[in-house]
């Protein structure tokens, strides 16, 4: 495999220090071999890349995306599109979120182990993933997409939810779930928005249903994600051991401490709300999908800011579903303005590496890890913003491979 050398570049490698003038980064082998400032060394056999005026850093990763979500009206999917179908769209999602400078994902139910394996076989271009196959739901739970209306058995398959209920249920479709092969399971743990039949501000499953989750994931080696927006669901969440709390909007002080003492990680996503909330009419959202969203948003910054405050560990996630799937770095500006830029690029790098357990391979550009890098036109600790102008995008790596080059 070929050589790689990145010099002149302003290094931000994402660790926490401050960024490095004058840098280089040597990648052999798909893999970063050496870093370092001042005068460039001699490497013969490596393609140079000139970073000057310009900010080499990890890609990024999405802890909290939907490949298998591309409409704007969850119904649709099994209403209107084969499985088949599906995956195709899903793959192309997957593509576009690599050109958008993601690197690494962490899919949040809908696709399966498959869609990993794929990309590591170089079936797809795609970012490295992590996936839960489908989320775990209730009758009438986050992922029942029927409509209140519907005297219908509830849609089994496709690619968002498995419809579970009681301990015994819930243990086999874990089970199944881990069989397949998955790397975490997702649990609807309270109401949610892209759903018809119920509120955010509420919870689903039992203390015991979530501790037989939570059982069967750990005997397996494997944690749990939880959808919550109510501060009760959280809760629940929490002592039950999930690993980590998506969404979370409605978080008060005295929830945010009881995430702190069980571990447990807050994975905001602010920026599928706020782009839903602005845009919802214009990209045709369902009637109770637009209402939920906006009253959702007004509550998401509050909860990052306390979560900040409180000194949780915060992940950072996009949540983009349908025509928002385009725009996933607006979460770093929206981080960003409560946790400043550094705090936010570090969310959305180191920490959603350790998030997802895999901070000895990626997150901040260090020797012996994946040359997995983003070489920026420009300052993003000046303008968060830049990371959703793909033209600043200007160099995309992904093991050592280049995704997208313009210079
Ligand atoms: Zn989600």
């Amino acid at each position: 495999m070929s050589m790689l050398l990145f010099k002149n570049a302003t290094l931000l490698d994402c660790t926490g220090s401050e960024p490095v003038p004058s840098a280089w980064v040597v990648a052999e082998d798909g893999l970063i071999k050496e870093t370092g400032s001042g005068k460039t060394p001699r490497f013969s056999k490596a393609e140079a890349v000139d970073c000057k005026g310009k900010t080499l850093m990890p890609g990024l990763i999405d802890a909290h995306m939907h490949a298998s979500l591309f409409t704007n009206d969850l119904g649709e999917l099994h209403r209107r599109y084969l499985p088949s179908m599906g995956c195709f769209m899903a793959a192309k999602i997957l593509e576009d979120t690599l050109h958008q400078g993601f690197t690494t994902i962490r899919d949040a139910g809908g696709i399966d182990a498959g869609f990993r394996e794929a990309q590591k076989r170089g079936l797809i271009t795609a970012p490295r993933m992590q996936v839960c196959g489908r989320a775990l739901s209730m009758t009438g739970g986050h992922a029942d997409v029927r409509l209140p209306t519907e005297l219908v058995p509830p849609i089994q398959g496709g690619m968002l939810g498995v419809i579970a209920d009681g301990v015994d249920e819930v243990r086999r479709a874990s089970r199944e779930l881990l069989r397949q092969g998955v790397d975490y399971l997702k649990v609807m743990a309270g109401g949610g928005c892209a759903s018809p039949a119920d509120e955010p501000d509420t919870t689903q499953y039992s203390p015991e249903e979530l501790a037989a989750i939570v059982y069967e994931a750990k005997a397996a080696g494997k944690t749990v994600l939880s959808h919550n927006y109510s501060v009760r669901s959280m809760k629940l969440c929490a002592e039950a051991g999930v690993h980590s709390i998506e969404h979370g909007n409605y978080l008060d002080r005295e929830t945010a401490r009881v995430l702190k003492k069980h571990g447990c990680w807050l994975v905001p996503t602010m920026a599928t709300y706020d782009i839903m909330a602005r845009r919802g009419e214009e990209f045709g959202l369902p009637a109770y999908f637009f209402r939920k969203m906006k009253d959702v948003q007004k509550h998401s910054e509050n909860a990052l800011s306390i979560a900040f405050e409180e000194g949780l560990k915060i992940g950072s996630g996009s949540d983009m579903v349908g025509s928002g799937q385009p725009y996933k770095a607006l979460e770093i500006e929206l981080k960003a303005r409560v946790m400043g830029p550094m705090r936010a690029i570090l969310c959305t790098t180191r920490d959603n590496a350790e998030l997802m357990g895999i901070s000895a391979t990626t997150g901040t550009i260090e020797a012996g890890k994946y040359a997995d890098l983003l070489v920026v036109d420009g300052d993003p600790l000046k303008d968060v913003r830049i990371f959703q102008d793909r033209e600043k995008l200007a160099v995309i790596v992904q093991g050592g491979t280049f995704v997208k080059k313009t210079v």
